[in-house]
């Protein structure tokens, strides 16, 4: 564990670091998932992320004890391992345990097959994404748009390419402008909705105006295509659409 997480020592929480998309990426030239600011970092294998295994995903961690509980809870919490069990008078040992409550978030043999052999592609499909995400980077630079902004010492996996509009020099409104490029048969999205905006999360009472920058970005934020499979043709192709979709 790093030094960076003094903070969690000093105050005594545990870090979960949120990684879905973060698999291939590295932070000062080390490997998401390494765990060195974090206790777990989790991985999803949804079908659009980076690699995917139909649905499920992955805990990372460099403790023991958590990984051996995590493990528990994969299977209802039962253990077969000698050394979990309880010896109690006048018990038969039988061959398993239930000691703790789990529930099932077993991966099937099958995707984990299918993991496997993503992972072998791991780092062809992030050089892709770098090598379209570059391509997005000169040939936007001249629109009213704001790329993605790298900090040097990250290597992005590329799982998103959210442009934000300089919507005071765009005659149009976000949805104008997603509408535009849409209706051209590119498929853009919007990520994401602030959570707290969700009706789940107001009824809790967070309301409009909590979070200003996280608003202000969700109304300028358009996701467009990266993929690994984006040939260029199609990817200059998206360019021009979006050119015009922002111009007068
Ligand atoms: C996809 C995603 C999730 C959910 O992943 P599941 O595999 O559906 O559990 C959570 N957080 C982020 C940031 C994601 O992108």
């Amino acid at each position: 564990m790093g030094s960076e997480m003094c903070i969690r020592d000093r105050y005594g929480f545990m870090i979960i670091e949120d990684a879905s998309h973060g698999i291939g990426g590295k932070y000062k030239d080390q490997p998401i998932g390494n765990c060195r600011y974090s206790d777990i970092t989790v991985f999803s294998f949804h079908p659009v992320k980076i690699i995917t295994t139909g649905e499920g995903g992955m805990a990372l961690t460099n403790d023991e004890a958590l990984a051996h509980r995590l493990a528990l809870f994969r299977s209802h919490g039962i253990s077969s391992s000698a050394a979990d069990m309880q010896v109690r008078p006048n018990d038969e040992i039988w061959n398993y345990q239930q000691i703790a409550l789990g529930f099932n978030y077993r991966m099937t043999d099958i995707q984990a097959a299918l993991g496997l052999s993503q992972m072998q592609r791991l780092d062809e499909f992030i050089g892709n994404r770098h090598t379209l995400a570059s391509r997005y980077d000169s040939r936007l630079t001249s629109l009213p748009l704001v790329t993605p902004w790298q900090h040097s010492d990250s290597y992005s996996s590329y799982h998103l390419y959210v442009v934000r509009l300089k919507l005071d020099q765009i005659e149009k409104t976000q949805r104008q402008v997603y509408d535009a490029i849409y209706a051209e048969g590119v498929l853009v999205n919007l990520h994401y909705i602030p959570v707290y905006r969700q009706p789940y999360y107001e009824k809790m009472g967070f309301k409009q105006g909590y979070c200003v920058q996280a608003e202000q970005y969700h109304r300028e934020a358009i996701s467009i295509p990266l993929f690994p499979g984006l040939t260029e043709a199609a990817q200059d192709r998206v360019v021009e659409v979006i050119r015009e979709a922002v111009s007068l």
